[in-house]
């Protein structure tokens, strides 16, 4: 009855789902979840506020191909994203730019503006790591700030390290724009889906050749038996894109994969706004990393405000956790490897995404890599029997 079983309707299985249904193949959309688009979920709160369940997502690239696929899904409310950090100096941009530099380094600030134009030339991005290491007493100052109030203790909170376990020479390379530019990313698009992320995903998945069943996990449904998938009881001949975590599809028989959680609070607000932008990181203070506004996110104009606030943890895998950033080391990507062994030895069965892959993805990246398979997989270079 089916081609193609799919396990995760985030934008990974959504976007895989989409390519081989329009190209006639009857498609099984197994999401464990109550509702599609995995982590870029979005909903609107008791409030009528629209907000961003698993953590604030803004959708950046410079993909052609991939903006015109999400296109076809959703209109666009473009806007130049741009982050704060609540510091002593108050809220200063970042990355750390030439406006953040006035207002931290005050009267001293003009002659420093010149030493890195001269130094670097205009338009330029410094790693800090080269700014901490310059005999230049003014420009060393600007690396020992962006390392100690941007970059160290947020580092600290959002990986649960000590300071000694922090590696400066990967944090630091964190560059400082030698411009007037408060944009955090450098995409040619950057937006948010006019109506939300749910709605785009939902868009995506609405086809005749889909089959959605949200409240299912793939292990609801199948089972393995010598390397070979049984549907319903009965052998299944088509292929399986799998979206989940491999370790837990495993039983976690060769341990659990490390990940940080977040925990992630919400609080609504009678009152037209509560920081006044979308994004404010916590880098020197207080347990959280980040607070989200998300009007401001959203561009909703709404009466009220609802925030969030993130606190990362280490992942235990409780039934209501949920691994949000892999953690990358040798150590895991060897644990890692060892499911991977096991899934490739089950018949048409293949890996995607954040999860399933243990590797960060931006939303463009992942969409690219979904966009890939799916194509591979149609023209059949990925049969492995
Ligand atoms: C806090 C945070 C903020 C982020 N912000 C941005 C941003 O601003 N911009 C950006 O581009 N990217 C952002 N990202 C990255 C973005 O979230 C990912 O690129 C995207 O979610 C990856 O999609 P995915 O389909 O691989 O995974 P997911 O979204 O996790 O989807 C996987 C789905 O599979 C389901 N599933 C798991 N196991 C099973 C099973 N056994 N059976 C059935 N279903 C299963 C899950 O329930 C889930 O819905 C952010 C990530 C985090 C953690």
């Amino acid at each position: 009855m089916y081609d193609v079983i799919i396990a995760g309707a985030g934008a990974a299985g959504s976007t895989a789902a989409r390519i081989l249904a329009e190209a006639g193949k009857q498609v099984l959309v197994l999401e464990k979840r109550n509702h599609v688009g995995g982590n870029c979920y979005d909903e609107k709160d008791p409030y009528g506020v629209l907000i961003h369940l698993y953590g604030p997502h803004i959708f950046h690239t410079d993909r052609e191909q991939v903006w015109e696929f999400l296109s076809q899904f959703t209109g666009w409310k473009h806007f130049q994203h741009e982050v704060k950090a609540k510091t002593k100096e108050g809220l200063i941009p970042v990355p750390f730019n030439l406006n953040t530099l006035h207002l931290v380094f005050g009267e001293d600030a003009d002659r420093i503006e010149k030493k890195l134009i001269d130094s670097y030339g205009q338009g330029t991005k410094v790693p800090v790591l080269e700014l901490l290491h310059t005999s230049d007493q003014d420009l060393k100052r600007i690396g020992e700030y962006v390392y100690e109030n941007i970059y160290l203790h947020y580092t600290m909170k959002q990986w649960g390290k000590k300071p000694e376990e922090i590696d400066k020479s990967v944090t630091a390379r964190v560059p400082v724009k030698v411009a007037y530019d408060n944009g955090y990313f450098t995409n040619k698009y950057q937006a948010v889906p006019s109506e939300g992320f749910t709605v785009l995903f939902e868009n995506m998945l609405d086809h005749p050749n889909i089959t959605v069943k949200t409240g299912t996990s793939l292990e609801d449904c199948t089972e393995v038996q010598n390397g070979q998938i049984y549907y319903a009881g009965d052998k299944f001949e088509g292929k399986v894109i799998f979206t989940g975590a491999l370790d837990e599809l495993f039983g976690c028989k060769y341990g659990r994969l490390p990940y940080r959680t977040l925990e992630i609070t919400f609080e609504h607000m009678e009152k037209e706004s509560y920081q006044g932008v979308p994004v404010v990181n916590y880098t020197v203070s207080d347990a959280f990393t980040r607070i989200t506004e998300y009007k401001y996110l959203t561009r909703q104009k709404i009466n009220g405000t609802t925030i969030s606030r993130e606190y990362p943890r280490d992942y235990e895998g409780k039934p209501d956790e949920i691994p949000y950033y892999v953690i990358e080391n040798a150590q895991n990507r060897a644990l890692y490897e060892k499911y991977a062994v096991d899934a490739k030895n089950i018949k048409n069965f293949y890996t995607l995404g954040r999860l399933a892959e243990y590797q960060y993805y931006d939303i463009d990246a992942i969409v690219e890599r979904a966009m890939k398979l799916s194509r591979e997989l149609l023209e059949e270079k990925l049969w492995k029997y």
